[in-house]
C-alpha cells in the first residue's frame, strides 16, 4: 500500500494512505542504508507499507524516489545531515519588517538554499496591520523591487487581522505541498492556525512535549489543507543547510547571476576580483543588485569559514 509520511517521531511514523492514517515503523534494513543521514525517512516521503507478522503491525518497506528534499546539517564535521522534509512544491519564507526585523542577507541565504534544493520560493511579509515608519516602508519597497524582479513573488499579509489573504494565498496553496519557514516570532503558527484551525491542537502538543525535554523540535510536520494540498511546518528550525557546494557553484543559486555564467571566461570563477569577469561587469552595469552581490560575497565567506 502506498502512503505519504505526514509526521515523524524518530521511531515511528504517521502515514496517510487511501485507507486513512496508519502508524508505521521502519523495517530494520533502512537504518543502515545511507550512513550520511541521521534519519532515513522524512515528512513528505512517499512510501510503500506492508503488514508484518501476525500482529498486523505496519512497516515502511520501501521509499519512492524523492523529487527534492531539504536538509539540516547536524554536525558539520561528521557531515551528518538530517532530512527535514521531501517532495516539496514550494516554500514560503515568512518575514516581518519589525519585531523581528528581517534582513536581505537572511532572505538571500534562504533563497540560495531553496534554489539549491530546486524549490520555488515566495516571500510573505507578515504583520502588515502594524504601523510602520518611513524607513521600514522603504525597506519593504526594496524587498518588492529586488525579489519580484528576480521572479520571487512577494505578498503582504496580516495573519492576525486580515482574512483576505486566505483567498490570495489559498489559490497558491491548493493541491501543493508548501513548506512554511521563518524566524520565530514572525507569526508562522498564527498563519498556520488560521489556514488550518485543526493544526492548533497539534502545535500545542508539540510544545508540551518539548518542555519535558523530549527532542521533537527538529521534526517537521505536515498538515492537510481543506481544499487539498499540505503545509509543512518546521518548528524550531531557523535555517536550512545549503547543500555542500563549491565556491564556484554558489553563483548558480543566484538566479540573476546564473543566466550570465555561460559568458564568463573563467571556468571556476568566484566573481570576486577576476579581471574581465562577466558577473563583475554586470554588477557594474546595474544588472545585478549591489545588495544581492553583497549577500553573495557574505555567503561565500561564511561557507569558507565552516570548512
Ligand atoms: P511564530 O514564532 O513564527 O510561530 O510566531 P507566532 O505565530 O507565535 O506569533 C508571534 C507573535 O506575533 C504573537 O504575539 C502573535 O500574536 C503576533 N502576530 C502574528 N501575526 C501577526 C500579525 O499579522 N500582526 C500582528 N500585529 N501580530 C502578529
Amino acid at each position: 500500500m502506498k502512503g505519504r509520511v505526514i509526521k515523524s517521531t524518530g521511531s515511528w511514523y504517521v502515514v496517510q494512505t487511501e485507507d486513512g492514517i496508519k502508524n508505521a515503523r521502519l523495517r530494520g534494513k533502512f537504518k543502515q542504508e545511507d550512513l550520511k543521514l541521521t534519519n532515513p525517512i522524512a515528512v513528505g516521503d512517499q512510501v510503500l507499507l506492508e503488514n508484518e507478522g501476525d500482529h498486523e503491525s505496519t512497516v515502511i518497506a520501501d521509499i519512492l524516489p524523492r523529487e527534492n528534499y531539504i536538509i539540516r546539517k547536524s554536525t558539520r564535521k561528521a557531515h551528518h545531515s538530517h532530512i527535514i522534509a521531501s517532495n516539496i512544491d514550494q516554500a514560503f519564507l515568512i518575514v516581518t519588517l519589525r519585531s523581528p526585523r528581517t534582513s536581505l542577507g537572511f532572505i538571500d541565504r534562504f533563497l540560495v538554499s531553496t534554489e539549491s534544493f530546486r524549490i520555488p520560493a515566495s516571500i510573505i511579509v507578515n504583520k502588515m496591520d502594524l504601523e510602520y515608519k518611513e524607513k521600514d516602508l522603504d525597506f519593504l519597497q526594496d524587498i518588492h523591487d529586488i525579489y519580484e524582479t528576480l521572479g520571487y513573488p512577494v505578498f503582504e499579509i496580516s495573519a492576525l487581522e486580515d482574512n483576505s489573504f486566505e483567498y490570495e494565498l489559498s489559490d497558491l496553496l491548493q493541491g501543493k505541498t508548501t513548506l512554511l519557514s521563518g524566524h520565530s516570532g514572525v507569526g508562522k503558527s498564527t498563519l498556520l492556525n488560521k489556514l488550518i484551525p485543526s493544526a492548533r491542537q497539534t502545535t500545542k502538543e508539540i510544545s508540551k512535549f518539548s518542555s519535558k525535554g523530549v527532542h521533537t523540535t527538529t521534526f517537521a510536520e505536515m498538515f492537510e489543507l481543506e481544499n487539498g494540498g499540505y503545509l509543512i511546518d518546521t518548528p524550531g528550525i531557523k535555517e536550512f543547510g545549503i547543500l555542500d557546494i563549491d565556491d564556484y557553484e554558489l553563483s548558480h543559486y543566484f538566479v540573476e547571476m546564473r543566466k550570465y555564467l555561460g559568458q564568463c571566461k573563467y571556468n571556476n570563477c568566484k566573481h570576486l576580483n577576476e579581471p574581465g569577469c562577466v558577473i563583475l561587469d554586470k554588477l557594474e552595469e546595474g544588472y545585478i543588485h549591489p545588495y544581492r552581490y553583497e549577500s553573495y560575497v557574505n555567503i561565500l565567506h561564511e561557507e569558507d569559514d565552516h570548512r
